[in-house]
């Protein structure tokens, strides 16, 4: 009781005199992000979690109340949000986080895109018009995001700055260290073929060398058919791969029956921050992923 009513004092102490930096993040990795970075010089709302289908979000009435008071969005670009951002930032009514001014952030404008179609066609359902904007799994990402999202953050909120680039500072090393641990960790899963559900995990498998062999889906966005599933198990006699990843948002279903038929595992990855209960922050998340994948090899 004593302890409670102790921490209960603390955390009334270390409120910020000033109001702290309104933060909308479109997506869990990019709250973490703004946490390590602004700790608690920001108040971030979380549009989404980790269980709901990012490309697929409806913009309702309470997505709007926080845009309306939000001083910074933070997203991911590449077209990932187009469903829904666009009518939220336009019926937020503030012009200061509209597409162009300081409080608007895409983290994609920061990184080298993987899979930009050479001609840009969304037939037939595609979501990854633009690229892959999946881009939250290669963790080498973070730097020029982090880099760039802070000194953004120092803009919008002066006072603040030095503490921004010191959180960033303090972020990037023990993100440095981090990443040579897990690349020396996943070292196995190098050359590893393997199926996914959606083209959730280019990224990590550009950066850990794993190689997808197929995909459930017929196209980015379009559910799974029963032809493509089937066309898949028959390709295991020649080019056999030896897990099937899906995202934890994504239904077990079609990765399940995959395993079903070719005995090979199905493995849930969290994709972002807050998809496995061990995936509490950035460093939980590619934690837990590389333990998953890795025991998915065994
Ligand atoms: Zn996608």
């Amino acid at each position: 009781m004593i302890k409670l009513v102790v921490s209960l004092l603390m955390s009334l102490a270390c409120l910020p005199a000033t109001a702290a930096l309104q933060v909308f993040a479109t997506a869990p990795e990019w709250a973490a992000l703004a946490r390590e970075i602004g700790g608690d010089k920001v108040s971030i709302y979380t549009a989404t979690t980790a269980l709901q289908d990012i490309h697929r979000i409806t913009a309702k009435p309470s997505l709007l109340a926080q845009a309306r008071r939000a001083q910074l969005v933070v997203a991911t670009g590449a077209e990932l949000e187009i469903g829904w951002l666009p009518l939220v930032l336009r019926d937020s009514g503030n012009a200061a986080i509209q597409p162009g001014q300081p409080g608007y952030f895409e983290a994609a404008r920061y990184v080298t895109l993987l899979d930009v179609p050479a001609v840009l066609d969304r037939s037939q359902g595609d979501v990854h018009a633009a690229g892959n904007p999946h881009i939250q799994l290669d963790p080498r990402n973070m730097f020029r995001i982090g880099e760039a999202l802070a000194a953004r953050m120092g803009e919008l909120d002066p006072p603040n700055a030095p503490a921004y680039q010191a959180g960033y500072k303090e972020f990037a090393g023990k993100w440095q260290a981090a990443i040579a641990r897990w690349e020396k960790e996943a070292l196995p899963l190098r050359g590893v073929p393997v199926l996914v559900h959606h083209d959730s995990f280019v990224y990590l498998a550009h950066w850990l060398g794993f190689k997808t062999t197929g995909t459930l889906e017929p196209k980015p966005g379009v559910e799974p058919t029963s032809g493509q599933l089937s066309s898949l198990v028959a390709r295991q006699q020649n080019t056999p791969a030896k897990m099937v990843l899906r995202s934890a948002y994504q239904s077990d279903g079609p990765s399940l029956w995959i395993s079903s038929k070719t005995g090979i595992p199905a493995v849930m990855l969290p994709f972002t921050v807050g998809g496995t209960p061990e995936a509490g922050d950035l460093f939980g998340l590619f934690d837990d992923t590389i333990r998953r994948l890795l025991k998915g090899l065994n």
